[in-house]
């Protein structure tokens, strides 16, 4: 089956994203407490694709080493995804853009793997706000890209952007399945 993999910051708002996502209130745990999501979990999502949970990064209190083995880690997961269609990488649309970030969808981009940006938190700016921000991010990435990648701006807390992120999830699913036969 086709798989959809969601990765970003600790904190970044990815558990309860998947949350929305799945609108299964218990299905992946949130909490207030960055860095608690540590393994992989895949959800099988309408029977017809994987939704793969990964681990949150740039947790500012974890030591190098760790850093390291985390590292190894996604890079086998991407390394090894033959059903990966895209990544989803969550960023906070309040921050200003991370070098983090950047540097894994530039990592990405680097080892062909598609991704596109979810914008979380949306709730937490205004329309006004939110639109800076988006430009912003958009022309860093113009600076390394000639493209900006698909993005979607969300808010769990508000149910924004679910049906536009499992539309295009659908969508590509069909696309996929037309190729087939
Ligand atoms: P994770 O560590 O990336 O899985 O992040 P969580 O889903 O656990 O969320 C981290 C914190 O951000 C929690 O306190 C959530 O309540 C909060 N949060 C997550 N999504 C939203 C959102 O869309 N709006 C607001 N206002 N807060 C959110």
């Amino acid at each position: 089956l086709p798989e959809y993999a969601f990765i970003g910051r600790s904190n970044v708002g990815k558990s309860s994203l998947i949350n929305m996502l799945t609108s299964r209130k218990s299905l992946a745990k949130t909490s207030g407490r960055p860095g608690k999501t540590q393994l992989i979990n895949h959800f099988l999502i309408n029977n017809n694709w994987h939704l793969v949970d990964l681990p949150g990064y740039g947790y500012a209190r974890v030591s190098k080493s760790s850093k390291k083995v985390f590292q190894k880690f996604i890079t086998q997961y991407f390394g090894s995804r033959e059903q990966l269609v895209t990544a989803f990488v969550l960023v906070d649309i309040r921050h200003t853009p991370q070098p983090i970030d950047l540097e894994f969808m530039q990592w990405l981009g680097e080892n062909g793997i598609p991704f596109s940006i979810i914008f979380t938190k949306a709730d937490k700016l205004r329309p006004q706000a939110i639109e800076k921000h988006v430009d912003d991010y958009k022309n860093i990435l113009l600076e390394t890209w000639v493209e900006v990648p698909n993005y979607f701006i969300t808010s769990s807390s508000k149910d924004i952007g679910k049906d536009d992120v499992l539309g295009y999830i659908d969508g590509l699913n069909e696309n996929m399945n037309l190729e087939a036969n």
